[in-house]
């Protein structure tokens, strides 16, 4: 029997983030003002505070050696999607990206010196990160790419480079930083290595902080010149920078997934509530088959994000093969999220525009869904090859649609 059901312990911890953010982060959320940083700042950290101490409730996603609740992926599916109902939900159970693969990375890469120096206030949440890898002059979508250049002088590395859109960088304590460190790599994918770097430190500059559709939310443009880090802050070893990102961005694009779940979510609510309390040429906007429509592909949508985030998670959970299942999760969640957030808008016509409520906003961020952490082509690209390979060397594509038993 197959069960859909979660563990007592799971369901109850859902249940409990669901109650902490009706009950607490959504009214302190909705009370400031949202593009003033300093009120979001004080929310957060008084929110965080309540999250810790009140609730129980900090850093799910971690061991409990690190302070954390211990949840796996499956049980982090359920209780990311309740946390991102709310825009800061995330950031309040320090559980945000893009700290949240940081933790992950370093968890598996660091040596117990450098889990000490910055794993441990990342974990405390006295410190903030960024993650260093996209660079304007060539494609993100292949970091075989990468320009920026460490080479190696006495005990320091010397890197210079250029790096943007590195969300979260002011402010932030340290950077995972990727840059090329090998001339001849016996195959493209071992040319880069990753550096930690302390951060402010003389070499790392941050130009600007690049103005979005949403406008500016921290995702930095970094010149680097001639910047120093000792040998003892690379992270993994010497040609492992590509191994290290695909290892973090795997669980971290399914970590994306299930925040969205909860947005799409979100919007279907509002959608279907618009649509009963709109009247319009002689009934409610729910009665109308056009509009049920859009309720039903958005229902029928979300239910398969769901499912496919649910699999791919338990795919990782239980160490199986799972890159297929995320680019899957990563590509059919970030689409849905964007049409049922339209959709939800077309409902609410004039106002769904405008931004009294969270919808245009939650629209302008669903766009970044469907090339950051891998553009739809690269997903769509690679899931292609695996079926093929899966049909050339079985004669079916069964393997390539997430193995089941059907
Ligand atoms: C909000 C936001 C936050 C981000 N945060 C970070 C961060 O913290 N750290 C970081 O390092 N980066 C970050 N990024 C960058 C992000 O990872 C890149 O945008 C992404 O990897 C794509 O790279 P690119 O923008 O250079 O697009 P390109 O690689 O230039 O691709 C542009 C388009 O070309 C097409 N394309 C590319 N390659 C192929 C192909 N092989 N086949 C078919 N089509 C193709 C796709 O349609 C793609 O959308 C962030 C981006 C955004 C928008």
């Amino acid at each position: 029997m197959i069960d859909f059901t979660f563990e007592p312990d799971v369901e109850s911890v859902r249940m409990k983030v669901r109650e902490f953010m009706d009950v607490e982060v959504r009214p302190a959320w909705e009370a400031i003002d949202q593009s003033d940083r300093a009120q979001v700042v004080k929310a957060i950290v008084t929110l965080r505070k309540k999250a810790r101490e009140d609730w129980n409730l900090w850093l799910p996603h971690m061991p409990p050696e690190w302070g954390g609740m211990g949840l796996g992926p499956t049980a982090m599916a359920a209780v990311s999607a309740e946390a991102a109902k709310v825009g800061i939900g995330p950031f309040v159970l320090n559980a945000q990206a893009p700290d949240e693969g940081n933790q992950h990375t370093l968890l598996h890469w660091a040596t117990p010196e450098q889990k000490e120096k910055y794993l441990k206030p990342l974990c405390e949440g006295t410190a903030r990160s960024c993650f260093a890898m996209t660079e304007p002059e060539v494609a993100g979508s292949d970091p075989t790419l990468i320009k920026t250049f460490a080479y190696k002088d006495g005990d320091e590395w010397v890197i210079n480079g250029h790096k943007w859109f590195i969300s979260g960088a002011r402010g932030a304590k340290f950077a995972l930083l990727v840059a090329r460190t090998e001339e001849n790599p016996d195959q493209p994918q071992a040319a880069n290595s990753c550096f930690i770097v302390d951060l402010p430190s003389e070499g790392w500059n941050v130009v600007r902080d690049v103005e979005t559709m949403s406008g500016g939310h921290n995702h930095c443009e970094i010149l680097i010149e001639d910047l120093r880090v000792p040998n003892s802050n690379m992270l993994g070893g010497r040609g492992q920078g590509h191994l290290l990102g695909q290892y973090r961005l795997g669980p971290a694009r399914l970590a994306h997934c299930m925040r969205w779940i909860g947005q799409a979510e979100t919007a279907l609510d509002m959608m279907v509530k618009r649509s009963l309390e709109r009247y319009s040429h002689g009934s409610i906007l729910a009665e109308k088959q056009g509009i049920q429509w859009m309720i039903a592909d958005s229902a029928m949508e979300l239910y398969q994000c769901k499912l496919m985030v649910l699999h791919a998670a338990f795919k990782v959970e239980n160490k199986l093969d799972f890159i297929s299942e995320v680019s899957m999760a990563k590509h059919f969640v970030a689409n849905s999220l964007w049409r049922i957030i339209d959709r939800a808008i077309q409902v609410h016509g004039a106002l769904g525009y405008s931004t009294d409520t969270p919808l245009a906003g939650m629209l302008q961020q669903a766009r970044w869904s469907r090339f950051a952490d891998g553009a739809d082509e690269i997903h769509q690209m690679r899931i292609a090859q695996r079926t093929i390979a899966a049909y050339k060397d079985h004669g079916t594509t069964k393997r390539a649609t997430g193995d089941l038993p059907l």
